[in-house]
């Protein structure tokens, strides 16, 4: 477990060194918000339980001040009072909306020359001095270097080259209500439930949960219903009406790592998957990794932790 922390911080240490030039470079840094996050606990008994994992957070740079239950109606007054204790997190920070920013992004990206061909890719097949992608609907695409980053459909790509993944579909689920009827300074994340509360742009989005049922079993919308019923708890003022439900895949693996790096079976290939419920948070930092691997720069983290070998 320590390995592990110590690998993630690696990366996570990483997010605004690598995101805010991102954001800036493509006009986009009023989309990220650096408001904090309040994790937020019903019982001390709780509390008490997860101070292990606040130490170790605090050991890897993280600033974490513990909270009364008032305090914390103090920054945020909708919640309400079965709320005995929390952690103020000052460093987190949240998005205005992911799918406006991901659009906000293509669109800069095209206009700064960047060429997109949709496709659904079936396999890698190697060649002398390159690796062509074989898709079913875009034809053979050929490049000197491809960039395996399909979430979690990654695996099938990575074996159709010999690289064994273990990678799961981890399901979410989040229903997100345009006019709440209460309002948020910063993301709320509710301890003991493992469900978290997020003020964007487009309403409040409550999300979380953790599905797995694999990548072609139908969503149950019956978890993004039982979130916001659960929220109510903590948020006594909520209107939960018009609701907008959602649910996608988030790629795990058995340790919590992301999967970045060149393949020993083909050094043409590089990993980019696996990010688990961290996609967004280390999305810039993997692409600079990636950009370094394919500069032949020597990577700003040691990608050891995070090598396809290790399964
Ligand atoms: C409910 C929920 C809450 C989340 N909250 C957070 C959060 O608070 N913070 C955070 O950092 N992250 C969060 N995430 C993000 C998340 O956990 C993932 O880590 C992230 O989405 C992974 O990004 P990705 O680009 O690797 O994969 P994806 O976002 O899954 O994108 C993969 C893409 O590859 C495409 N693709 C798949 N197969 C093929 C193929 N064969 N050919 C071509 N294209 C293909 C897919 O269509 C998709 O567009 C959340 C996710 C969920 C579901």
């Amino acid at each position: 477990m320590l390995r592990g922390a110590k690998a993630l911080a690696s990366l996570n240490n990483r997010t605004y060194d690598d995101l805010l030039p991102m954001l800036a470079a493509n006009g986009l840094q009023n989309e990220l918000h650096c408001k904090g996050a309040l994790s937020v606990y019903e019982t001390e008994r709780a509390f008490q339980a997860d101070a292990g994992t606040w130490d170790l957070r605090r050991l890897h740079g993280i600033t974490c001040d513990d909270l009364s239950g008032d305090q914390a109606r103090e920054m945020e007054p909708a919640l309400g009072p079965i709320v005995r204790r929390a952690v103020a997190t000052p460093q987190w920070s949240h998005v205005s909306d992911p799918r406006t920013l991901h659009s906000a992004l293509l669109t800069s990206l095209r206009q700064r020359g960047l060429t997109v061909i949709r496709g659904s890719a079936v396999g890698l097949t190697p060649t002398e001095s390159a690796v062509t992608v074989d898709t079913s609907d875009a034809g053979p695409l050929a490049a000197e270097d491809v960039v395996i980053a399909a979430g979690a459909w990654s695996g099938f790509l990575a074996a159709t080259i010999g690289d064994r993944v273990l990678l799961e579909s981890e399901r979410g689920y989040n229903t997100t209500i345009a006019a709440p009827g209460i309002q948020l300074g910063r993301e709320i994340i509710f301890a003991e439930r493992q469900f978290v509360a997020t003020p964007l742009s487009c309403g409040l989005r409550i999300g979380g949960a953790a599905e797995f049922g694999g990548l072609d079993a139908k969503p149950n919308f019956k978890r993004s219903n039982a979130l916001v019923s659960l929220a109510r708890r903590y948020f006594p003022d909520l209107v939960e009406t018009h609701g907008t439900m959602w649910s996608g895949h988030r790629p795990a693996t058995p340790d919590s790592l992301p999967v970045i790096g060149r393949s020993s079976r083909n050094r043409r290939v590089i990993h980019a998957f696996g990010h688990g419920h961290l996609g967004l948070t280390q999305a810039a930092t993997t692409g600079r990794l990636v950009a370094d691997l394919i500069d032949g720069a020597t990577p700003v983290v040691d990608l050891l932790p995070f090598s396809v070998d290790r399964f």
